[in-house]
């Protein structure tokens, strides 16, 4: 019997091992599908407005010389429209990517918070965007081009996700402890089911192409960066629209 007993447990060990050995057989076959599956979805993002941006040059290249300057212009601008899309996509994968690896520097300094919203609301230049502040303000602490880009994805996203010619507001208010930067916008919303997937990396419900795709970038960035920040970026939960919140520690003993 104890011959019996030592097959049992030889065969138990076994098949133990086997069962170790498929599983991180399977979670490596796992990765190496995300991984592809990323490559896929980031190469795609890059083809569509790099091809837009060739085909806009070559017509400039080949039948410029033909064009009135109103019409060059207009084509010189789509161009660069769509090169500042490509790079803003390329600094999200990067942020995204150090945040992965736990790389993202941030040599805080103290900023004005109204400045640096001010500065992001410029870049969009559109009548849609209200900004109100309370006041006095405290200050914080920020690598402010990286707080800046987290509140681009937000307000990019509010403007974007929203009917046309609908306002989104900014709100920012502090207390003690939080300085509080709201975004909202009166489009359809996020359902409760989605709300812990939209920050996820390469989540993304939008679907289309010429530039109009979602990258599922901008959220999974901005949430990284707030957190990096000792913040924290939450989904106020409200009767119409999106509120998107940014909590950012304040400074102490501080107020502009
Ligand atoms: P992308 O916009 O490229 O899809 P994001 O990470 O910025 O990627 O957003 C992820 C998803 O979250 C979007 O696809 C969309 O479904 C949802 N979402 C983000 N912002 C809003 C918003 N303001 N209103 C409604 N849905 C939103």
């Amino acid at each position: 019997d104890i011959v019996n007993l030592m097959i049992f447990l030889v065969i138990a060990l076994i098949t133990s091992q086997l069962a170790v050995y498929y599983r991180s057989q399977q979670e490596a076959l796992k990765k190496a599908q995300l991984r592809s599956s990323i490559l896929l979805s980031v190469s795609h993002d890059l083809r569509t407005p790099l091809s837009s941006i060739i085909g806009t040059l070559s017509t400039m290249q080949e039948y410029g010389h033909r064009l009135t300057p109103a019409e060059q212009q207009e084509l010189l601008t789509a161009a660069l429209d769509e090169s500042h899309r490509l790079h803003r996509y390329v600094e999200n994968l990067l942020q995204a990517t150090k945040l992965q690896h736990g790389e993202l520097r941030l040599n805080l300094s103290e900023q004005s918070i109204m400045q640096v919203i001010n500065a992001v609301t410029e870049r969009f230049a559109s009548p849609r965007i209200q900004v109100q502040f309370d006041r006095p303000l405290p200050q914080v602490q920020v690598r402010e081009y990286l707080l800046a880009q987290a509140l681009y994805n937000l307000i990019d996203n509010a403007l974007k996700y929203s009917p046309q010619g609908s306002p989104v507001l900014i709100r920012v208010s502090a207390d003690s402890q939080w300085l509080s930067i709201q975004v909202s916008d009166q489009g359809p919303g996020i359902p409760l089911r989605t709300r812990d997937k939209v920050f996820e990396l390469f989540y993304s419900t939008r679907q289309g192409d010429a530039g109009e795709g979602g990258t599922g970038l901008g959220l999974a960035v901005a949430k990284g960066i707030v957190e990096a920040h000792g913040g924290r970026l939450e989904i106020l939960p409200v009767d119409t629209g999106s509120t998107f919140v940014v909590r950012l520690p304040v400074c102490r003993g501080e107020q502009r």
